[in-house]
């Protein structure tokens, strides 16, 4: 992930940027900010008369950085670091949402807030990009104090979130709990009770149904969309899935349900790989009860570097940054990549896996079915009243595709990757807005 540093990468980017660095990032070290800079790079000379403003894209509107003090349960004092980064709010509010890892840094967190405008922009929901973090294993804490954490994270960041300013979601690590504590922190300190500050909340507390499964059924409908476009019979695929929690464990029962067959789960315990196709409810109900997956009765456990070697054809990253790089895309058998996770592929992997023929369907499409949802719950919340679960997946489904559509037609348009032609297609927006606004003062 973060640690993954590609030098050649940071040293092109440095010597072809006309701009002094920011005094926030070190030139050997860029990180996942790196990565989409030169992302963005790629996009520049498509567009057109909007490239003036290119370099706001270049640089997040606004950077909280936090300390969060907590008293643990033993009486001692302990400080975390925490962050929460609004990139752009050129087209709505900042949308985006927090991670808890011991590895975030505030590079991370830039970066993913600003593949949160791109993904806001690609699917046209009305917000900007912006992501938070706290760098904390929360597996070290107990309830007590991830709930102390939590609000006193949420907190700190008050003076910068808000139902109509920026609204935290789920992310690694945090779920429906944590944004319970984080909308009642909020409403507890502005004295009204304010469900439309966080989404990914509980039903009962003003969240949406369908929220919980929405990333991973947006990676599937994308998914099946790919699929068609290159004569793949999703009933007959075998599929590699890494990372089986909310993104990957759902993306994996759906396409199992649709026929796949699910033949290597790679999850932070280990691989396991099954030709025949595993049981996914099984597998996920055996996760759930015993926290790993390489117990899972009758299945081969195979080496994690192995993974990236399993015959297969299509593979789900759904986990953590920088996991297909330049050493592993040359090994991948895969014809399609679904991006589950957000910024899993390298640039130069990106460039491997193109010259292979393997299709890569970008983060910022790939897993935008969970802002979709979000976008609805908020929309539930300012008007209390709420859709049925049916309703919710249509609209999803069709959103998903429609984006999907508009990014094969620039791909196949101007002879890109669908993730280049992503970025066209939401880097146009965005700049479209900025420049409609103009600048202040
Ligand atoms: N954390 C999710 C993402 O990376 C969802 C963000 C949201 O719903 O605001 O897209």
């Amino acid at each position: 992930m973060s640690q993954v540093r590609d030098h050649a990468l940071t040293k092109t980017l440095a010597a072809s940027s006309t701009h002094a660095l920011p005094s926030y990032l070190n030139a050997d070290d860029l990180g996942p900010w790196g990565i989409y800079l030169q992302q963005v790079d790629r996009v520049t000379p498509y567009l057109g008369h909007l490239a003036r403003w290119v370099e706001t894209l270049k640089r997040p509107k606004r950077m909280l950085v936090v300390d969060v003090p907590i008293e643990l349960d033993n009486g001692t004092i302990a400080h975390f670091e925490g962050y929460r980064v609004q990139h752009n709010t050129s087209r709505g509010p900042g949308k985006g949402g927090v991670r808890f890892h011991q590895d975030v840094t505030l590079s991370e967190v830039m970066a993913l807030s600003a593949w949160m405008s791109i993904k806001n922009a690609a699917v046209n929901v009305p917000y900007g990009g912006a992501k938070g973090g706290i760098r904390v294993d929360p597996k070290t804490l107990s309830r007590g104090e991830l709930e102390r954490l939590t609000r006193r994270y949420t907190s700190e960041i008050g003076i910068i979130i808000g139902p109509s300013k920026d609204i935290p979601a789920p992310d690694v690590n945090t779920n429906d709990q944590v944004m319970a504590w984080m909308m009642d922190t909020y409403s507890m300190n502005v004295g009204t009770t304010a469900t439309g500050v966080v989404t990914g909340k509980p039903i009962d507390l003003g969240g949406s149904l369908g929220r919980r499964e929405a990333t991973g059924r947006g990676v599937f409908t994308v998914g099946v969309e790919a699929a068609k476009h290159i004569g793949l019979d999703i009933s007959k695929a075998r599929v590699a899935v890494q990372g089986f929690g909310n993104v990957g464990g759902i993306a994996g029962k759906l396409f199992s349900e649709a026929g796949s067959r699910i033949v290597a789960v790679q999850d932070h315990t280990g691989t396991i790989y099954q030709e025949s196709g595993l049981n996914v409810p099984a597998l996920l109900a055996h996760i759930k009860e015993h926290g790993t997956l390489i117990t899972f009765p009758g299945v081969e456990v195979i080496a994690n570097d192995a993974f990236w070697d399993v015959s297969c054809d299509i593979l789900i990253p759904a986990a953590l940054e920088q996991q297909i790089t330049a050493t592993n895309a040359g090994r991948i058998q895969a014809k399609l990549v679904i991006e589950g996770a957000n910024g899993p592929t390298t640039p130069q992997a990106d460039d491997i896996l193109q010259e292979r023929g393997v299709l890569v369907v970008p983060d910022v499409v790939a897993n935008a079915g969970g802002v979709t949802v979000s976008y609805f719950e908020w929309v539930q919340d300012f008007s209390s009243f709420f859709w049925s679960e049916d309703e919710i997946n249509a609209r999803l489904v069709r959103i998903m595709q429609d984006a999907f559509d508009s990014v094969w037609a620039v791909s196949q348009q101007h002879k890109v990757t669908l993730r280049t032609a992503t970025f066209i297609v939401a880097c146009q927006r965005i700049l479209h807005a900025r420049e409609l606004r103009g600048l202040y003062p």
